[in-house]
């Protein structure tokens, strides 16, 4: 008999197919199973109107059937079946494809839902197999059809022999090679794996025989034999939980889906179930973590949730579906408006996605502010986790997305010994404060010690002290935070003198012009400018880095590439009112060696301040016992 050739369309799918443009293989079985799917659900709506199908909902099954032997893997059901032409229509092409007709068809109904809209799923066998066989017999009909291909050469379509309505799919797998091992698709360990993974919700029965053991009938009580039998098993849990009414899902099986799923151990911290109707419907289950998975900080880390089309998981990690300050978020989202076509696998930029994400980002966003305002200390829990990914949020694109997160974002309040939302802090603001102050460094207790903070302190203005890593570079992206501004107490003018103050110090800076020159001269190349200010209360000196580079951020790179030096502006600032600069300024006059001395040992200090390392420690440690003998 002469077979006939694939339609051209087909003929190109099928040779990608054929060499695999999907990177799982595996991935062939979901599609075959979603196909027996399909059929049960039309075969089912039909019984809605005819009674004469003769089957009732408690029989649809699917079947699968591994023969070592003859090396295949069969999977059948009793569904609608597929006439000759259908055969020829459905198996022949691949554009036009049957489920999606069906579906338009029967648009206005509610109880139908099919998964296989998508058009190439039934080629995907032969990624796995060297031969397909189809024997399906259709519904109403008394005929039944064999079509066989071995995807290369074409197709034929026989008469064939079947009892009842249904189809069966067997594929006779390839042999296997260096890279690819066939043969494991009929192994029951792998096929359950499979069908768990990508199927497990289908909502008909998927059935095999599995191995079993039980007590030897004839064996004795107390020393019991044991023999292995074959037993049908189904291997489907059948009903997604996010499917389910809220309602009737109870906590502790929200947490035993998370942690199966997303193998974690630990609880998650919120469990988000929401079903949205409208332009587009669709169900999704968010879990927040209760701690970062070791990689979470890593190129290695996968985000996205999985997603589901009515039931039948499509992707297991859609990047698409969650933005990335909120990656740490798992869960599912199945959506059955979701038109997806040849590549499931790389569905992106599609419009109901973006839709759906949107909506996702809002949620997520919604319940860690009400975490936030309603249990600090989950959320304080959940930010240690996860905090630097919403800074990260902040700092990324320059701040484009900085709106998303930076109301969640907490710091440590100096003033009130605590973690503080920017808010909270703006909140608490005394009324003549102008700015949200800041300073960044390791420990919290060392940076109360610097001279501004003292003196912010004295006016009752809170600083807040940014400890982590990446805090700097978020208080320069967000620059304000309202109508407030952000001003690192360190490196940028405080905002507290007033016109005649400012203009006081200048005059005094004239003044002291000679010492300043002095000083400058003395240190050569160690500060790049020296100057009065007005701001460091009790302490004598201090240096700051002007409008360069941060300490912080110094420090920060030079961890980063100890190699490379970055050197940033330095600059000595002189408390015009303490008794050592002064004391300095009259060495000037009688004891320049003296005058210098004191000027080394200032800017020490100032570096010490500041924790920078001293350029000279013997030189600073011998100036010291010098000026004390
Ligand atoms: P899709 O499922 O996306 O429509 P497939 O290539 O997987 O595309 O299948 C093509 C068509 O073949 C299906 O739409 C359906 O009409 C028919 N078909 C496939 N498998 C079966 C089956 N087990 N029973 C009945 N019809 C089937």
């Amino acid at each position: 008999m002469a077979k006939k050739q694939f339609k051209a369309e087909s003929r190109r799918l099928l040779d990608l197919m054929i060499n695999s443009i999907y990177t799982h293989k595996e991935i062939f079985l979901r599609e075959i199973l979603s196909n027996a799917s399909d059929a049960i659900d039309k075969l089912a709506y039909t019984a809605l109107t005819d009674d004469k199908v003769g089957i009732n909902r408690e029989q649809f099954a699917i079947t699968i059937v591994r023969d070592k032997a003859a090396n295949t893997l069969t999977v059948s059901d009793n569904g609608i079946g597929m006439s000759k032409d259908e055969m020829e229509e459905n198996l022949g092409t691949i554009c036009k494809s049957g489920s999606l007709g069906f579906k338009q068809q029967m648009e206005k109904s509610e109880d139908i839902d099919i998964i296989g809209q998508f058009g190439v799923g039934f080629y995907a066998s032969f990624m796995v197999a060297k031969k397909v066989t189809v024997i399906s017999k259709k519904y109403g009909e008394d005929t039944a059809w064999k079509w066989v291909s071995d995807g290369a050469d074409g197709y034929t379509i026989t008469e064939s022999q079947r009892a009842n309505p249904g189809t069966d799919v067997i594929m006779e797998l390839k042999d296997d090679t260096e890279e690819d091992t066939f043969s494991q698709f009929l192994e029951e360990y792998e096929v359950r794996q499979l069908v768990k993974k990508y199927s497990d919700y289908i909502r008909y029965p998927i059935r095999m025989e599995v191995s079993k053991s039980r007590k030897k009938e004839d064996s004795p009580e107390d020393k019991p034999e044991y023999e292995s039998y074959m037993e049908e098993d189904t291997l489907n849990s059948m009903i997604p939980l996010w499917q389910r009414a809220k309602k009737d899902v109870t906590e502790e099986e929200y947490n035993r889906f998370y942690r199966e799923k997303f193998m974690d151990y630990t609880q998650p911290l919120r469990t988000i179930h929401s079903s949205a109707e409208g332009t587009v419907s669709y169900k999704s289950l968010l879990y927040i973590p209760a701690r970062a998975p070791f990689d979470f900080y890593s190129k290695d880390y996968k985000r996205g949730l999985q997603l589901y089309s009515s039931g039948v998981m499509i992707m297991d990690s859609c990047e698409d579906l969650v933005p990335e300050h909120f990656q740490f978020v798992k869960g599912v989202v199945d959506s059955q408006d979701l038109s997806l076509n040849i590549s499931r696998e790389m569905l992106q930029h599609n419009r109901q996605l973006t839709v759906i994400a949107r909506n996702i980002e809002k949620k997520i966003k919604s319940e860690l502010k009400s975490m936030l305002d309603n249990d600090r200390e989950a959320y304080e829990k959940f930010f240690a986790a996860f905090g630097r990914q919403l800074k990260l949020g902040v700092v990324t694109d320059y701040g484009a997305h900085k709106e998303a997160t930076q109301d969640l974002l907490l710091f440590y309040s100096h003033k009130q010994g605590k973690l503080v939302t920017l808010q909270e802090y703006a909140d608490a603001m005394e009324d003549a404060q102008q700015k949200i102050y800041y300073i960044c460094g390791e420990q919290t207790d060392r940076l109360s010690k610097m001279p501004q903070v003292k003196l912010l302190d004295d006016k009752g203005y809170d600083v807040l002290m940014l400890t982590d890593e990446v805090d700097e570079f978020v208080a320069q992206t967000l620059m304000t935070y309202g109508d407030k501004a952000l001003c690192n107490v360190v490196t940028e003018d405080l905002g507290l003198q007033t016109e005649d103050e400012k203009k006081e110090l200048e005059q005094k800076a004239e003044a002291m012009k000679g010492l300043l020159t002095f000083v400058q001269e003395t240190l050569g190349e160690e500060v790049q400018e020296v100057k009065l200010s007005g701001a460091l209360g009790d302490a004598a000196v201090s240096v700051s880095p002007g409008a360069g580079m941060s300490f912080e951020m110094e420090k920060y790179m030079r961890r980063a590439n100890p190699n490379v030096p970055f050197p940033s502006h330095r600059i000595l600032e002189l408390n015009p009112e303490h008794p050592a600069v002064q004391a300095m300024e009259k060495a000037m006059v009688g004891d320049t060696q003296k005058a210098k001395d004191y000027a080394r040992l200032l800017h020490g200090q100032a570096l010490l301040l500041a924790d920078l390392p001293l350029t000279d420690p013997v030189g600073y440690a011998e100036l010291v016992c010098k000026l004390m003998k």
